[in-house]
């Protein structure tokens, strides 16, 4: 007699995987092809994940980390969605390139914070990771020097205003949103005085996803969230996930990374996705449990999303 699969439970957190952001970067890659032609360069993955940066390389994308790796052309150079120091643009311009900006409105809605806090001459405190493309992008908005980078409780802990007084913040739109909490919080406790911006920079979706996480965590073995090892927004979900009680948490770029060694003795597993990894991935991985068990899927909702972001001018006849 054969022997029956192993019954296994899928949880799929929702909101999960692309926002309006990224499907609106992706989106402007996808138009500029079509009604430009190939190639069209775009300086840096348009949004960290893998499988996106090579279907459009498919198309005729040509992705480069910086300008001076485009030769002169006419074709058009297009900004990823983590947003741009001021100095990219400008050289843009000097090299008379046509660039589209796709830069998620929620993130230059915090350069325009950022430069009106300067204007107006308060320090600004940058809470977020060093090295990340937005941080780049953020900090290079403002004179060098203007932004410091605050990471970690520690620096919040050590860091020395100029004038207490005249001190305020911003932050990476991507975080941890309770770790960011226990900054502001030290930030708040240590300068009283601090300005804060009205509405949190970290966006809806990236709250939305790690919402969701909680929720389906204490229902779950363990938790798989679908995304790019350099996509902050996954790595965060990985770690909301550890500790809201799951005794594992994976980040898997596609279903050919499932640990099945790690889980065999799970029977309910929690699916996510960060918010550049398409539905694609996830339907693959749930395509991957039913090759091996018998598998139900069920899915939580903890929010509705209807967010959507106009097009760039250039691009809005081609849509
Ligand atoms: S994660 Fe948030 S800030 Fe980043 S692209 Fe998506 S909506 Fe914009």
């Amino acid at each position: 007699m054969s022997k029956q699969p192993k019954s296994i439970n899928l949880i799929l957190a929702q909101p999960r995987g692309f926002c309006a952001g990224v499907d609106r970067a992706v989106q402007i890659v996808e138009l500029a092809l079509e009604k430009y032609g190939a190639p069209v360069y775009v300086r840096h993955e348009i949004v960290h994940n893998r499988y996106v940066v090579d279907s459009l390389k498919e198309k005729g994308a040509v992705f480069v980390e910086e300008l001076d790796e485009i030769p002169d052309t006419q074709a058009p150079v297009i900004f990823s969605a983590h947003g741009v120091a001021k100095a990219v643009p400008k050289e843009a311009g000097r090299r008379n390139f046509f660039y589209i900006d796709a830069t998620c409105p929620l993130v230059s809605k915090v350069h325009i914070e950022a430069e009106r806090l300067f204007d107006e001459d308060y320090e600004i405190i940058l809470i977020g990771h060093e090295g990340h493309p937005e941080v780049i992008g953020t900090m290079g908005q403002l004179p060098k020097g203007a932004v410091i980078l605050v990471e970690t409780l520690e620096d919040a802990a050590n860091f020395t205003p100029k004038n207490p007084l005249k001190l305020s913040y911003i932050t990476q739109t991507t975080l941890s949103v309770d770790d960011t909490q226990e900054i502001v919080s030290l930030l708040k406790e240590r300068f009283p005085m601090i300005n804060y911006p009205n509405k949190q920079d970290i966006c809806y979706a990236t709250t939305n996803r790690q919402e969701a996480v909680k929720e389906i965590a204490d229902k779950c073995d363990c938790l798989l969230v679908v995304g790019a090892p350099n996509s902050s927004n996954s790595r965060r979900l990985v770690e909301v996930g550890e500790r809201s009680g799951v005794k594992a948490a994976y980040l898997v770029q596609s279903a050919k990374d499932i640990p099945w060694e790690d889980i065999k003795n799970f029977t309910t597993i929690g699916i996510t996705a960060g918010a550049s990894a398409p539905e694609v991935l996830v339907d693959e991985i749930i395509d991957a449990f039913n090759v091996r068990f018998k598998t139900s899927v069920s899915l939580i909702t903890t929010a509705t999303e209807n967010v959507a972001f106009k097009l760039p001018r250039e691009l809005r006849d081609a849509s």
